[in-house]
């Protein structure tokens, strides 16, 4: 019998990346976007780490569906800041989600920071939780260097300042699939098919 599985988002790339690295995996799930519940709200991220907040995400959505839920969180951590943005990269320059805010902000921070020093990485944790309070935690990492200037048109966030290890472009700059290869979140998803296997197959 096919098992649904619960996926803690509204972005439907999110969806369909996770989807197609379950199907690639041979498992006999459906995946469904969290809009599938619209009357379940979303549930504060008040963890401290992206591992605890995507836990939390998980666990709310599995408790309040009785399925099984995955969710993750992400951001990017700066080496010469000790890590921030981290679990504050959505909302860095003060209002969630404006993205050219945060990355104005965070060009400016680092406007005296020589190239040798502007090492950075995404980061990724995925969770599973089922209904029954079993839980398990995955991640990914997509190291890099940052870009005095934006380029690209592509992606979201930071990807027009992130350029990964052994790329001469930056994220923005690489197609979808280009970027999922290689991504945070793509790793973390991949990491989870054997998780759903070893949990739900
Ligand atoms: P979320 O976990 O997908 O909600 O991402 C949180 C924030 O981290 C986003 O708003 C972005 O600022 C940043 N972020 C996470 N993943 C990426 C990425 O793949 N590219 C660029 N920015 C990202």
């Amino acid at each position: 019998m096919t098992t649904r599985l619960i996926l803690a988002t509204r972005n439907q790339h999110k969806v369909a990346e996770l989807r197609a690295i379950l199907g690639d995996a041979g498992l006999d799930v459906e995946l469904v976007g969290a809009d599938a519940y619209p009357e379940i709200p979303d549930v504060p991220e008040t963890g401290v780490t992206f591992a605890e907040n995507a836990l939390l995400k998980a666990h709310a959505l599995a408790t309040a569906t009785g399925l099984p839920a995955v969710a993750d969180d992400s951001g990017l951590c700066v080496d010469v800041l000790n890590g921030a943005p981290g679990i504050f990269s959505a909302r860095w320059a003060g209002k969630h989600g404006d993205d050219r805010a945060n990355l104005d902000l965070l060009l400016a921070q680092l406007s005296d920071i020589a190239p040798e020093h502007r090492g950075a990485h995404f980061f990724c944790a995925a969770a599973l939780a089922l209904p029954d309070g079993t839980e398990r935690v995955v991640e990914g990492r997509l190291p890099g260097t940052l870009r005095t200037a934006p380029a690209g048109e592509g992606g979201f966030g930071y990807d027009p300042v992130l350029q990964p290890l052994g790329e001469t472009r930056t994220c923005a700059e690489m197609t979808a699939d280009e970027k999922n290869a290689i991504s945070h979140r793509g790793q973390a998803f991949r990491a989870l098919a054997p998780v759903v296997r070893e949990l739900l197959g």
